[in-house]
């Protein structure tokens, strides 16, 4: 889909997911549709319960919908075989989870490089990249530390530069600042964003916190399975 000649990096055209729970149907997206542009970032703020990780889950390709059609950078999903989809997602789409997930063993440099040498670059090349991101992120001190010897935040910075390690079209993060405190979390969204406009990553971040959804450039949110943007 275009729109002034944007590129965009996901598109859901009348999305739809029921899951059954016995003899119940439950219709949690109802024909979601959503252009996401290059460079453009939206929140994605709805109460617990209204399908916010099922929307997170379809746009990454980690599910497939009951209906309709999810598009990542150009190429329409619904009939590509798991394969295709997974080869789409590690290369078109990064994650940042509400706790980090990192290897506990590994250190921040070499979290960040793990999914470029899983994407087939050389390990010179990819260490390359990885210092060049925590560098951009203030990192570049802490680069040789494992998880467990940063901070909150700073575990925080090493995720979203392993989200971003393979250059995706779109970010995609559930809750990426809600086990932070409103300091930190404020910090980690700054550079976030900033990627965000330094790179022309599109990011879709589901968010409870208002002044981080207040600086994005779009609000959305789900009503009776349906995406509707917020004033
Ligand atoms: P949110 O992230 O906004 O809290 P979810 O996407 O997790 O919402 O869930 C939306 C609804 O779908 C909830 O009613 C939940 O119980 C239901 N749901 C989610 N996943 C499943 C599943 N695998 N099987 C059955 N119901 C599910």
């Amino acid at each position: 889909m275009n729109e002034a000649g944007r590129f965009a990096a996901l598109t859901l055209e009348a999305v739809e997911r029921r899951y059954g729970r016995g003899d119940i149907t439950v219709e949690v997206l109802n024909g979601a549709s959503l252009a996401l542009y290059a460079g453009q970032s939206v929140a994605l703020i709805a109460p617990s319960g209204a399908g916010k990780s099922t929307l997170l889950h379809l746009a990454g390709l980690l599910e497939r919908p009951s209906g309709g059609e999810v598009t990542v950078a150009g190429s329409p999903t619904s009939t590509m075989t798991d394969d295709q989809r997974t080869s789409l997602r590690r290369s078109q789409i990064g994650f940042v989870y509400q706790f980090h997930h990192l290897l506990p063993e590994f250190t921040a440099v070499e979290n960040v490089m793990t999914p470029q040498m899983i994407a087939g670059l050389n390990r010179k090349e990819a260490r390359r990249r990885a210092l060049e991101l925590l560098d951009y992120l203030g990192l570049a001190p802490r680069a040789s530390h494992r998880p467990s010897e940063l901070s909150g935040g700073e575990q925080q910075r090493v995720a979203i530069a392993r989200a971003v390690a393979n250059a995706p079209a779109l970010l995609l993060a559930d809750e990426p600042t809600g086990n932070l405190d409103p300091e930190t979390a404020d910090r980690v969204f700054t550079a976030l964003m900033a990627l965000v406009r330094a790179t022309g990553l599109s990011a879709l971040i589901a968010t409870h916190n208002p002044d981080i959804a207040a600086r994005m450039d779009r609000r959305l949110t789900l009503r009776n399975g349906l995406l509707v943007e917020m004033a």
